[in-house]
């Protein structure tokens, strides 16, 4: 053989070999295994074996609910709804509160309306409208709330042109934390909340991680993954106990015919780790 075939033969079992050590690794367009592994994960940076997320289907318009929402309220009825029949609301009640034109108001005295469904951390939209008309000053303005698992408040309340106390004020988690901005509309025009939920953990008796809260109001920022400091309370500091894993989302009866329409609520799990 001469030399020169030798040389080329050569070179093709080196190519050859070459092409079959890049098979081993993974389409680089669908990640890479000799990459370093990430802290406290499975994964290497960029793992193609990565859990890829879920397909979720949006809305035809930012408020509309994406394809794995529960639909909460659309406007017809309150069937996913009920108030609290017991003290602890073991027992609940049929849902009073009266609906007409695709919204639904706070019924006089008819107590808190709670979700018949239990949630933890969750995604949730909720538009709500202070009435033209409505009267009174500072906390008896338009007061409700939107209280995840029933305990922890973001306050409703008019904010336009009333004073109140800072944390007491629409955006606000009562009580605690007043909001980034004020950017109420004015009465008789809807208001769009989007919160993110996170739920607190306990094990045992023990609190291992408090709730936290990121809430925009109209598209502005009004808490950015603020902590809690536990369910909300009236002229005390607030502090955790002990509480369910998932409980209902709930909407305060303040007496005030606050109307609220278009609710969907998104459960959140890390879907690429295991659940806790
Ligand atoms: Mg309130």
């Amino acid at each position: 053989m001469r030399k020169t075939t030798a040389f080329v033969i050569a070179l093709a079992a080196v190519a050859i070999l070459a092409a079959q050590q890049q098979n081993k690794q993974p389409n680089p367009d669908l990640g890479f295994t000799d990459t370093p592994i990430l802290p406290g994960l499975k994964w290497h940076v960029h793992d193609p074996a990565r859990p890829h997320p879920p397909i979720v289907t949006p809305g035809a318009t930012p408020y509309a609910p994406p394809s794995d929402a529960i639909v909460l309220f659309d406007g017809k009825d309150l069937s996913q709804w009920a108030h609290c029949a017991s003290p602890d609301c073991g027992k609940i009640r049929e849902a009073t509160w009266p609906v007409k034109d695709g919204y639904f108001e706070v019924g006089k005295n008819a107590g808190d309306l709670i979700t018949r469904e239990k949630f933890g951390d969750v995604q949730l939209h909720i538009e709500f409208s202070e009435p033209p008309g409505i009267t009174g000053t500072s906390q008896a303005r338009g007061n409700s709330g939107v209280m995840l698992m029933h305990r922890y408040e973001i306050q409703v309340l008019d904010g336009y042109k009333n004073l109140t106390y800072a944390d007491g004020q629409v955006g606000a988690i009562y009580g605690q934390w007043p909001p980034l901005a004020n950017p109420s509309r004015p009465p008789g025009e809807w208001n769009v909340y989007d919160i993110v939920f996170e739920a607190p953990k306990f094990d045992g008796e023990k609190l291992v991680k408090p709730a936290y809260f990121t809430v925009f109001l109209n598209g502005v920022m009004m808490h950015n993954r603020k902590e809690s400091m536990g369910p909300m309370v009236y002229r005390h500091v607030a502090h955790y106990v002990p509480q369910p894993a998932e409980d209902s989302l709930a909407l305060q009866d303040h007496h005030n015919p606050v109307r609220y329409r278009n609710i969907w609520i998104r459960r959140l799990r890390q879907y690429d780790e295991p659940e806790k």
